[in-house]
């Protein structure tokens, strides 16, 4: 319920280029998907009513899918009704707005009181739709351009100069930013000039009734086949170069050296699909595992529903992050909170969702030995091991939705009641009838 319009505030969601109806783990659907069903599902839950709006892909679903009490996903026709390539999806911007506009204006109820987009590409279409309703724009960034573009692995392209743009015209006009860490806050002024004042730090969820110690290492180890002596190093994300998922392997050929009998005892599940840049190359990192001597210790697996992974979590004896850029690192939340340590990079997010030499191990740079180390490390010491995995179990259970979307729906409250005549949102709106188009930048100063 809004403290303002004392009504339950509706909000349009949207994610123009990946469904929250999409399985996550794999090509573009990952962590932004599972935090728009986790807080949508939440603030639903305290009062608001939300509609996701996606592009309609082709899948043969309805334009509109119940998704949870409170909360339903909503198909548009933007561009052709099916997948494209990420560099095709600005051309479908325009007509994501005008079918959003449409469908709204046909759907004659109660505006919206707001729109919170997530990701550069539905923060243009948030920036069309919320002049012309005359309402806030709440802007989540997921991940940033000019961040990734910092930490770009070998074989990865530069983020486009659209992108970096389309996220400073978001910075300069939500009413509301809200970043997942205040290491995204602190890149958000640093490089982008976002103000102090218009922007919100909250720390995404972790689904407690999902992601639990349940029924042990033990049980989760026999129902997959895992060898109860085995030493199980997990990866668990998107292939792409920018999760470091080639450190991974090099570091576990590398303890292979350090200590041949725990190879002989090594399993290294590989669970997720391959995305972004990775798909470019998709033989790269099964070469690099032959090339290493360790093709018969890793393990892929294809992306799996969380019921599941919840079971691989709990079966390995270390989560291993070696991401190059992690705006916040879901995983690691959700390994913590079914027992298991996590063994990460220490870059983005991370430090935040790993709480150092307590609930796992944070490691600067990417080289595999230093990797390697800590895993060996973790296997001498199993009772160390088992201490951070209850330690990390503690730190997850105060980390759930409901909190973060609480203070998510505060932030909304917040962007309702500044916005105001004269925010920098309205004093673009366009004229009454005037054409959609979105603008084209004019010349702007870039840091
Ligand atoms: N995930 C999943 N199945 C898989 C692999 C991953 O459901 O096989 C989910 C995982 O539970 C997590 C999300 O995908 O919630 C990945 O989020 P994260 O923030 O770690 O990475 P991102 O995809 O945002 O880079």
């Amino acid at each position: 319920m809004s403290a303002t319009t004392a009504r339950p505030l509706r909000v349009a969601m949207l994610s123009v280029h990946t469904s929250p109806l999409h399985q996550p783990g794999t090509g573009d659907a990952g962590g932004m998907n599972v935090y728009i069903v986790q807080l949508s599902r939440s603030l639903a839950r305290l009062g608001a009513e939300i509609d996701v709006f996606t592009r309609c892909r082709g899948e043969g679903l309805p334009p509109r899918v119940q998704m949870a009490p409170g909360t339903t996903v909503r198909h548009l026709h933007a561009g052709p009704c099916r997948a494209v390539a990420k560099e095709e999806l600005p051309g479908t911007l325009e007509d994501f707005s005008r079918a959003l506009l449409r469908t709204a204006a046909e759907d004659g109820g109660r505006p919206y009181d707001l729109v919170h987009s997530h990701y550069w590409l539905s923060g243009q279409v948030g920036r069309t739709v919320t002049r012309r309703w005359g309402v806030p724009l709440v802007h989540t960034m997921h991940t940033l351009g000019r961040v990734k573009n910092a930490s770009l692995a070998e074989g990865d392209s530069p983020e486009p100069l659209e992108r970096i743009l389309g996220e400073h015209r978001i910075v300069d006009t939500a009413e509301r930013l809200v970043a997942n860490t205040a290491d995204e806050a602190a890149a958000l002024r640093r490089l982008y000039g976002a103000a102090r004042e218009r922007t919100d730090i909250v720390h995404p969820g972790v689904d407690l009734g999902t992601f639990h110690p349940g029924e042990g290492r033990r049980a989760a180890r026999r129902l997959l086949g895992l060898p109860q002596d085995a030493f199980v190093p997990l990866f668990v994300g998107r292939i792409q170069p920018l999760k470091g998922p080639d450190v991974l392997v090099e570091a576990v050929a590398e303890l292979v050296r350090l200590d041949p009998e725990l190879g002989r005892r090594l399993v290294v599940p590989v669970i997720g699909g391959l995305s972004g840049s990775g798909l470019r190359a998709p033989e790269r990192l099964g070469e690099l595992c032959a090339a290493s001597g360790v093709a018969d210790v890793v393990r892929f697996e294809p992306a799996v529903r969380q019921e599941t992974l919840a079971h691989w979590y709990r079966a390995a004896d270390v989560l291993v992050m070696p991401s190059r850029s992690e705006s916040f690192g879901l995983v690691a939340l959700e390994a913590q909170a079914c027992g298991t340590p996590v063994l990460a990079a220490e870059v983005g997010g991370l430090p935040t969702a790993v709480w150092d030499r307590v609930t796992g191990l944070l490691v600067q740079g990417h080289r595999p030995r230093d990797y390697a180390r800590q895993l060996l490390t973790l296997a001498r010491a199993p009772e160390l091991a088992r201490a951070m995995g209850q330690a990390g179990v503690r730190y997850a259970s105060g980390m759930a939705w409901d909190p973060a979307a609480a203070r998510t729906l505060a932030v909304y409250e917040r962007a309702v009641e500044t916005a105001r005549p004269g925010w920098a949102g309205a004093a673009a709106r366009p004229c009454p009838g005037g054409n959609l188009s979105l603008e084209v930048p004019g010349p702007r100063r870039l840091k």
